[in-house]
Order: C-alpha cells, then structure tokens, then sequence
C-alpha cells in the first residue's frame, strides 16, 4: 500500500488553490482510470482532491446556439441527455460505444478527455516506457503493437489516444473551458491533446495546476448524417483498433460540408482538414470517399503488428461515410445492446 492524502474540493477555486499548493496532486472524479494506474504503481500520487461533488454537473445552452458540459457530467447522462441525442448525436454514439454500462455511469466527461494510454508497457512497470519514465525507451515500437498508432507518431512513442467520445467532439469543433491560477481559458479540443514528440509524457496542453471545467459544442451538430463507427476485437467493452466519426451535410448528392476524424490511430483523436476539404464539393459516392481515405492516412506508418490497421483505417473510413451519407447511423446496434 502507497500512501496518499486525500482532500475533498469545496468548489473550482478551492479545486484550483489546492492543486496549485502541490505538483504531485491529481484531481480525482470517477476514479475509473486513476484508480487502476495507482493499483499498477504507474501513477503515485501523493494527494489526490476529490472534485466530483463540484458542481459541474449541467448541460446549458449557450447564446450561439451550442451546448456547454459541466466536467463532472456522466459519461451515462450525457449519451442519453435529450438534447445530446436529437441534436449531436454522433457524440452519443462515440460515448454509447466506450467502456461498459457501469464504467459509464462513473466516467466523467473532463475525466474522459484526460484518460491515459492503454499501451500494455505503459501499465507493466516491468518494462521502459517513455511515458511513464522519460528516458527509458519504448517496449512498443520493436514489441507487441498490434493496437498502437500509425500516424503522428514519433521514436519515442507509438501509444493511441483511447477515448470513443473525444473522436466525436473534435469533429464537431468541440472546446475545453479550464481554469487556473491565472484565471479562465478556452482550448480548442484539436489542440488539447498533444502528439508524443520527444515529450511523450505530456498528453496534453492543460497545465498541471488546471481542471477542466466544461466542454462546449458549437451549434452544428451534424445530426441527419453522420456515424460513429468503432471498430474492435470484441463487439462490446473493448477500445477501437480503429473508430470513425463521419458526419456530412448533402446537398442533394453533393457534399456541402464534411467532417472527419478517428480514433485509436494516433496519440490524439486525429482530425484531418486536407481529407474534409477533399470531400466537400464532391459527389456523396465510394470513389470520393476511398480518395478522402487516401489523403487522410497520406503519412500513415505501421509498425510490424499494427500494419494492417492502414488498410482497416481506409475501409472503415469509406464505410462510416457511406454510412453517413446515408442516414444510417451505426449507433442503432449500441442502443439494444443497453
Ligand atoms: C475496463 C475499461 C474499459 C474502458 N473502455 C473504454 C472505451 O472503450 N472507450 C473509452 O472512451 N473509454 C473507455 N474506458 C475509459 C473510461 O472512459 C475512462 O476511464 C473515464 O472516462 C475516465 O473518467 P473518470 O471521471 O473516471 O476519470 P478519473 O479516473 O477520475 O481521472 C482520469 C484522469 O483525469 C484527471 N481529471 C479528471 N477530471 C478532471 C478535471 N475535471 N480536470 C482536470 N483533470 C481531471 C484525473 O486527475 C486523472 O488524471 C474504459 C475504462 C475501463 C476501466
Ligand atoms: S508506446 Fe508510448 S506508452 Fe507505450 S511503451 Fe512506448 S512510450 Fe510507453
């Protein structure tokens, strides 16, 4: 047993000030990923802050015409919250798509965002592992990587973002309100996460002494066509190989507006302009989506196990547009299952 402390946050300023007193603090909210990397010895925080009583719990409207999450909405509330499910409801799918009923009703929105690696090595403290330990290697690029990722990555790591419901919301333009020290700010979700460089142990941009306090969703939300496809070894309660998010707005047969973005290729959830703007203008059919496929994995580079996520990365993304196009959402299957 390592020991810790443990302080209960009053509101986000207290959050805030108490974090800012500590640099080996952690906020604590459902606990669901935190918990397993102190059991594994990857993470030891020497104090954690509980702030899963903050009131952040709200999902308001905003005056553009979007949504505004609290941090600390469920990731169950969320799904089935009205206005996520008739006007985004890709994000619905993403999130239906992740983890299990119980994790779900635990899971956090900001906790979600800040979810690290599933890379094997990065929980096996037998092994180097740059995230982990700066400096001590990386057991995946030459080891079993068959989940790792194949774009943005570097030599000193390979490791995937594992969220379903982050792929959804960087489609969508989502941002992340966080507060610090130095008061308020606002990240655009594309800049959040970070690719690993040579500082792999860095995920993202926020700052240590800042929490997450809302996720915003502009006012489009892409809810007549569009697709969450994930695709895993098991059909529930295992994370992408590789996921989809789709989403069109057709004029016609022409596509006015896209968006595009995947999930478990990359350190971040991978949105590619280059690939939307060589859907947009073009006609909804196979051959315009395999050329978008084309442009968006250009750079794709796999590892010896994980190659063949290259050519599943290309079909997946040809299906989830077709599927888009179509108004035939893939969150359907998600729905019964619950
Ligand atoms: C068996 C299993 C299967 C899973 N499958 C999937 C899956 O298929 N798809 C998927 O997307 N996810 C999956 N998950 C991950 C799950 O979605 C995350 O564990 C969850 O979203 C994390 O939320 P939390 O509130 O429990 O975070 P916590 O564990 O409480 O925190 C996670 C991290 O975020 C930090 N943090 C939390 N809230 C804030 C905040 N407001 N501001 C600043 N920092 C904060 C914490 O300090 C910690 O570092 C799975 C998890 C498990 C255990
Ligand atoms: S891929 Fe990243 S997380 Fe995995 S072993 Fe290499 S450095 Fe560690």
């Amino acid at each position: 047993m390592i020991n810790f402390q443990y302080a209960r946050a009053n509101d986000v300023a207290d959050a805030v000030r108490q974090i800012a007193t500590d640099p080996t603090a952690k906020f604590i909210a459902g606990g669901t990923n935190l918990i397993d990397l102190m059991k594994e010895d990857v993470e030891r925080p020497a104090r954690l802050i509980d702030i899963s009583r903050l009131p952040l719990t709200s999902v308001e409207q905003t005056a553009g015409g979007g949504l505004k999450i609290g941090a600390l909405v469920p990731n169950s509330d969320l799904a089935y919250h009205p206005l996520i499910a008739q006007r985004y409801p890709m994000v619905a799918s993403a999130i239906l798509a992740g983890a299990s009923a119980q994790l779900r009703n635990m899971a956090s929105t900001g906790g979600n965002l800040l979810q690290r690696t599933r890379c094997a090595y990065f929980y096996d403290t037998a092994t180097p592992c740059n995230k982990r330990e700066p400096g001590s290697g990386c057991s995946a690029i030459t080891g079993l990587n068959r989940g790792h990722a194949i774009l943005g990555t570097s030599e000193a790591c390979i490791a995937t973002h594992p969220s379903d419901m982050c792929v959804a919301l960087i489609a969508l333009d989502a941002k992340v309100h966080v507060a610090g020290p130095a008061g308020e700010r606002a990240i655009a979700l594309a800049d959040f996460h970070r690719l690993p460089g040579d500082t792999p142990q860095r995920d993202t941009n926020l700052a240590p002494n800042e929490i997450v306090t809302a996720v915003e969703l502009p006012a489009r939300g892409f809810a007549t066509n569009y697709t969450y496809l994930k695709i895993r070894d098991r059909l529930s309660y295992a994370f992408a190989l590789v996921s989809v998010a789709a989403a069109l707005e057709l004029d016609g047969s022409t596509i006015k507006e896209a968006r595009l973005a995947l999930g478990g290729v990359a350190h971040k959830p991978w949105r590619d302009p280059a690939a939307e703007a060589a859907l947009r203008g073009q006609p909804a059919n196979s051959a315009g989506f395999a050329q978008a496929a084309d442009v968006l994995l250009r750079d794709a580079r796999g590892y010896g196990h994980n190659s063949f996520k290259i050519d599943l990365a290309r079909r997946a993304i040809v299906r989830a547009l077709t599927q888009a196009a179509r108004g035939t959402p893939q969150s359907q299957s998600n729905k019964k299952i619950l």
